[in-house]
């Protein structure tokens, strides 16, 4: 198994382990490796640490909330040169977030300045900002994530990173409160070249969500286009291994095949990111 969404500590809010035991975890449950995640700061360096202490595949990135700026490509030309492979497009501090009254970085820092982060078409002015990070991601041949963008913005993304030559794109939790995007939807956005991401955290915390939903929206996406993570790392969370075998075994229960469920956590996510 490969969990393409963890996070882990250090990070701007309590975590339920560090790198090294998440990863150790991972270790003992078998899994080849995970992706590391966090909304406020590059993962690059975190992941090279685990990969090389426990022999396994752990990859990072970077989000492009208000550390890095937002839209930034100089962040996304660090993060790539030095091996990342995953870009997000705002998380933490999309304006779906704001919409949302999810929590942001200047949301736990007052004194900061308020800024929420959008792309075309609902920010014309970001336009050559995602094109010259498309054109990176592609050089790199690394994976766009779509963060918390909403569905136009997801649609205009796909387009712009497609004709960028963009190869491996991700949709981030499309269902989850955060783009809230309905199944319909995420189905035609796969349908364009992409994956969609369900995780053991809308099965965990996402208010009204049930096994019965989740696997209503991977079976409208179709398993070959959905991919299967965590998302864990809460301190009310599963372990992050648990937590996604949990969310296989709530998708089995309700009917969906175990093993194409397995595949959308192990091998189909490992080659989406893997170099
Ligand atoms: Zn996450």
């Amino acid at each position: 198994m490969f969990d393409l969404h963890v996070h882990a500590s250090p990070d701007v809010v309590p975590r339920g382990t560090d790198d090294h035991d998440a990863v150790a975890a991972y270790a003992r449950a078998g899994f080849t490796g995970c992706v590391l995640k966090a909304h406020y700061e590059s993962t690059v360096g975190r992941a090279a640490a685990a990969a090389r202490a426990h022999a396994l595949d752990v990859y990072g990135g970077v989000a492009l909330n208000q550390h890095t700026g937002g839209v930034n490509p100089a962040a996304v030309a660090a993060c790539l040169q030095a091996g990342g492979r995953v870009v997000w497009m705002p998380t933490a501090d999309a304006h779906t977030q704001r919409t949302a009254a999810l929590p942001s970085l200047c949301g736990v820092r007052t004194d900061l300045p308020a800024h929420a982060y959008a792309i075309p078409p609902h920010a014309p002015e970001a336009a050559g900002a995602v094109r010259s990070i498309c054109r990176m991601i592609a050089e790199a041949d690394a994976v766009l994530a779509t963060g918390h963008l909403d569905a136009d913005e997801c649609r205009w993304l796909l387009t712009a990173a497609r004709a960028s030559g963009v190869r491996r794109i991700l949709l981030t939790h499309p269902g989850y409160t955060v783009p809230g995007m309905a199944a319909e939807t995420a189905a035609g956005l796969a349908a364009l070249g992409a994956y969609a991401e369900i995780t053991a955290y809308q099965l965990l915390h996402q208010p009204g969500v049930t096994g019965a939903w989740l696997a209503a929206y991977a079976d409208e996406v179709g398993l070959e286009r959905v991919v299967l993570s965590s998302d864990a790392g809460q301190p009310d969370s599963p372990a992050p291994p648990e937590a996604l075998h949990l969310l296989i075994d709530t998708l089995a229960a309700e009917g969906l095949d175990r093993g194409a469920l397995r595949a959308c956590a192990s091998d189909l996510p490992e080659a989406l990111v893997a170099p």
